[in-house]
């Protein structure tokens, strides 16, 4: 499928609901209005949406929300793209809270890969930023999903004054973990409009800075527009998803559908990670 600017579209992100079990503050946090469920498609109608996508060429799927794993049968859903023909992969973006519990039933519906946001290691901070004490469980879900095999990607968002001085410390994550970690640069969109973020191009001069060594990494890493980059000796890559100090709209290739049915070209920080 080509857009009106000759673009190739092959990938879509569907939200599976608006629901989430974290209050992150540059997101969603305490007292954001949720849609009515009434609204909010049924499990049939996003598979029949999968369908007609997949018939006009839509090859990937990403399933997000919201937090994707608050709605029951997420599982089954991913089962049920994965067998329509012309689909070649289904991928999930998720908190993590929930993951570990539900990867058996995951990985059986046939989970092709998982982006998993974490912006702290540290619990406090975590509380800080996400409004829950819940580190302990996305850390055991990391584990839990390199183990199991498939492809892991850290999603962080550095924030001015709250957990910016822990980029390293994420970064080291690829050191010993078969995992890419990538920087996404703070959206000014919705919450995060009030929040101070970092730029990815400081970012990376401050990596290079501490490991010299450090290289473009031109392989392949997913379907996103992150520019990864290796540092010698480490196992996983560090990405860096620019969407504010770096052009990617020229290249890119999906379409994003709401809980509640809207279709949107990409446009912001929701279509990247
Ligand atoms: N709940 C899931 C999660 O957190 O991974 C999936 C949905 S969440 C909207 C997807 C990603 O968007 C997360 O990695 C989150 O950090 C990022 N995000 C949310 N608001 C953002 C903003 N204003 N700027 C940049 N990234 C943002
Ligand atoms: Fe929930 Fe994800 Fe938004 Fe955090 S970023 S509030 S986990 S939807």
């Amino acid at each position: 499928m080509k857009d009106q600017y000759g673009r190739i579209i092959d990938y879509m992100r569907i939200s599976i609901t608006d629901r989430c079990n974290l209050r992150c503050r540059y997101c969603m946090p305490e007292g954001v209005e949720l849609v009515p469920m009434k609204n909010i498609l049924s499990y049939e109608e996003i598979e029949m949406v999968c369908q007609a996508a997949a018939k006009a060429g839509i090859r990937k799927f990403k399933i997000t929300g919201g937090e994707p794993l608050v709605r029951l049968g997420c599982p089954e859903l991913i089962g049920k793209i994965k067998k329509i023909p012309g689909v070649e992969q289904v991928t999930m973006t998720t908190n993590g809270v929930l993951l570990s519990k539900y990867l058996p039933e995951l990985l059986k519906n046939g989970l092709d890969a998982v982006n998993i946001s974490l912006d702290t290691l540290d619990r406090e901070r975590y509380q800080a930023i996400t409004g829950r004490d819940e580190l302990f469980r996305v850390l055991e879900s990391v584990d839990q999903a390199v183990d199991a095999g498939i492809p892991v990607k850290i999603n962080s968002v550095l924030q001015k004054g709250m957990n910016e001085d822990e980029f390293l410390a994420l970064a080291r994550l690829t050191l010993e973990k078969k995992l890419d970690v990538r920087f996404i640069e703070m959206m000014p969109i919705g919450k995060g409009r009030e929040c101070d973020g970092i730029s990815n191009d400081d970012l990376l001069r401050e990596i290079q800075k501490q490991y010299p060594g450090v290289c473009k990494d031109d392989r392949v890493h997913g379907n996103g527009p992150a520019v990864y980059y290796h540092i010698p000796g480490f196992i996983g890559s560090v990405g860096f998803i620019s969407a504010i100090h770096g052009a990617f709209c020229s290249s890119c290739n999906r379409i994003r559908m709401t809980a509640t049915g809207d279709l949107k070209p990409c446009l912001c920080y929701r279509d990247t990670v």
